[in-house]
C-alpha cells in the first residue's frame, strides 16, 4: 500500500501543479499567453496519463485490490484508485485524444455559435461529440443505460433511473409552485461601490469560518474554488455595482473552499484527499449560499452593512420567475433547467431524437416546464459550455447539491437552532455540524454511503420541496 500511494502522490502532486496553471490562466495570464499555457497543459496531461498507465503502478493497484483485510480507508483508497484509473485503461488513449482535441475546437466553435445565434455551425461538432460520448460509454460499460456510464464519471453510482423518478417528483409541484407565487416588486439596490463588496464578501467568508492564511480569493470571470494543496484552497469571485452576486459567489465558492479545508489532514495526497463528488461538492456550496445566505435571518444579520432593510435584502436575494437561463434561476425554478437537460441528453445519448431537431425540442420543453419560450437558440440550448466540453452527464449533479443541501438541512435541524444561530451571524456550529458528517471524511464514502451515514436514509427529494414550500409559501 506504501509504494502505491507514494506512486500516487505524484499524480496527486501533478494534478495540484495543473490546478495552479488552470487558476493562473483564469485569474493573471494575458491573453496572448494562452498558446504556451496549451502547450504546458498538454505535456503535463501527457506525463500523469503515463503515470496513470505505468505497468509498476498497475501490478500495485491490482495487488492492492486484490488483497483481503483492508482497513476502511485502504479499502476506500483501492477503490477510488480503481475508479480513476479505469478511464485510462478502459478507454484508448487514442479516443482521449481525439476527444480533447475536438473539444477545443468545439469550445471556440460553441462561444462563436451563441454569440451570432447559428446553431447550425455548432450543430456538427455535437453530433461527432456524442459519438465520442457513446464510445466512451461502451468502454466503460454499463447494464441498462449507456448515458449511466456517463453520469457514473461526475457522480458515482447515479443512474439514468434514479435522475428519472427524482425529476418526475420535482418537476410537477415545482413547476406548479413556479407560475403560482408572485415575485415581491425587486426594490432598487443601493449603490454600493465594489471595494466595499469586496471588503464585506472577506467578512462574510471569515464569518463562515473560511480560513485565509490557507486560502485566497481573487477576481475572475467566472467565480470557481480550486486546490493547490491541503493549505492552500483558493476561490475567485466576480462583482456588479448593481447586484449582489459578489455576495452570493462568496457564499457559494466559499461553501466548496470550506468542504477542501475541513477533510482530515491525515489524507493529504491519497485518492481520500478532497470531496468525493460534484454532487456532495454542490451540496455544500448551495447549503451556504442559499439555505444560509438567501434566508431571512441572514438578511436581518447582513442588511445593515449593505445600507438596506431585511425586507428589501432579502426581496433582492429571493426573486423567483421563470427566465431562460439557469445560472440566474433562483431556487424554485433552478431544477426544472437541469430536468430538461438531462431528458434531452439521455434522448440523445440513446439515439432517440437527432441533433437537428434541438431547437424545437428545447423550446416545446422550456414552454412545458418553464411555461415561455426562449427568443433564439443563444438563450436557449446554447446558453452553457457543458456539451462542448463533452460533458454529457454533468448537469444532473446540480440538482443532487440542491436536494442534498436541504436534506442536510433538516437534519442539521435537528440538532441546531439554525435560524438563530445565523441571525446572530454565529456560524461556527453551523460549520462544525458540517465538519463532523461531511468535511472531515473526504473521499472516505460515495455520495449514496455519506448520505445514508449521515441522516439514515438515501437522498430524499421531499425535504428540498419542503424546504421550498415553507420559504416561499409563507414569506409571499
Ligand atoms: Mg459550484
Amino acid at each position: 500500500m506504501n509504494d502505491l500511494l507514494a506512486k500516487y502522490k505524484e499524480i496527486a502532486l501533478l494534478g495540484k501543479i495543473h490546478s495552479l496553471m488552470g487558476w493562473d490562466t483564469e485569474v493573471n495570464m494575458p491573453p496572448k499567453g494562452a498558446a504556451s499555457r496549451g502547450e504546458q497543459s498538454a505535456l503535463l496531461t501527457s506525463i500523469s496519463v503515463d503515470k496513470w498507465l505505468d505497468p509498476e503502478f498497475k501490478k500495485l493497484l491490482n495487488k492492492a485490490f486484490s488483497k483481503k483485510n483492508l482497513s476502511l480507508k485502504e479499502k476506500a483508497i483501492v477503490r477510488n484508485l480503481k475508479r480513476a484509473s479505469n478511464i485510462y485503461y478502459k478507454i484508448p488513449k487514442e479516443l482521449l485524444v481525439k476527444e480533447s482535441k475536438l473539444t477545443s475546437k468545439a469550445f471556440v466553435t460553441w462561444a462563436k455559435s451563441r454569440e451570432e445565434n447559428d446553431f447550425k455551425s455548432f450543430a456538427p461538432y455535437l453530433e461527432e461529440l456524442l459519438k465520442i460520448s457513446r464510445e466512451v460509454a461502451e468502454h466503460l460499460g454499463y447494464k441498462d443505460n449507456p448515458y449511466d456510464a456517463l453520469l457514473d464519471l461526475y457522480e458515482p453510482g447515479l443512474t439514468a433511473k434514479f435522475c428519472e423518478d427524482l425529476f418526475n417528483r420535482l418537476t410537477p409541484e415545482l413547476s406548479h409552485l413556479s407560475l403560482e407565487l408572485k415575485s415581491p416588486k425587486k426594490p432598487k439596490l443601493l449603490r454600493l461601490p465594489i471595494e466595499s463588496q469586496k471588503e464585506l464578501a472577506i467578512f462574510v467568508l471569515n464569518q463562515m469560518g473560511y480560513d485565509f492564511s490557507a486560502g485566497r480569493m481573487d477576481v475572475a470571470p467566472h467565480p470557481f474554488e480550486t486546490t493547490l494543496g491541503r493549505f492552500d484552497v483558493r476561490i475567485t469571485n466576480r462583482y456588479s455595482d448593481s447586484s449582489l452576486e459578489g455576495l452570493t459567489g462568496a457564499m457559494h465558492e466559499g461553501g466548496h473552499a470550506l468542504y477542501e479545508q475541513g477533510v482530515n489532514e491525515k489524507f493529504e495526497y491519497t485518492p481520500l484527499d478532497h470531496g468525493v463528488s460534484l454532487g456532495i461538492h454542490e451540496s455544500q456550496s448551495r447549503f451556504w449560499e442559499n439555505i444560509i445566505g438567501r434566508s431571512s435571518e441572514f438578511a436581518k444579520y447582513i442588511a445593515p452593512k449593505y445600507k438596506l432593510t431585511q425586507k428589501d435584502l432579502y426581496n433582492l436575494l429571493n426573486q423567483v420567475k421563470p427566465g431562460m437561463i439557469r445560472v440566474d434561476a433562483d431556487e424554485v425554478t433552478y431544477n426544472l433547467h437541469v430536468a430538461l437537460r438531462f431528458e434531452i441528453e439521455n434522448d440523445l445519448i440513446n439515439g432517440k431524437i437527432k441533433v437537428q431537431d434541438l431547437p424545437e425540442i428545447w423550446n416545446s420543453k422550456m414552454k412545458k416546464y418553464l411555461g415561455i419560450t426562449p427568443k433564439n437558440n443563444s438563450e436557449g440550448l446554447l446558453q452553457d459550455v457543458h456539451w462542448s466540453h463533452n460533458s454529457f452527464g454533468y448537469f444532473p449533479t446540480y440538482t443532487l447539491g440542491n436536494l442534498y443541501s436541504a436534506q442536510w438541512r433538516f437534519y442539521m435541524q435537528k440538532e441546531l437552532n439554525i435560524k438563530k444561530l445565523v441571525e446572530k451571524g454565529d456560524f461556527k456550529p453551523i460549520l462544525d455540524w458540517l465538519r463532523r458528517n461531511i468535511h472531515q471524511y473526504g473521499s472516505l464514502y460515495y455520495p449514496g454511503e455519506l448520505v445514508k451515514k449521515v441522516t439514515g436514509e438515501n437522498l430524499n427529494p421531499r425535504y428540498f420541496l419542503d424546504y421550498i414550500k415553507e420559504k416561499y409559501q409563507t414569506s409571499h
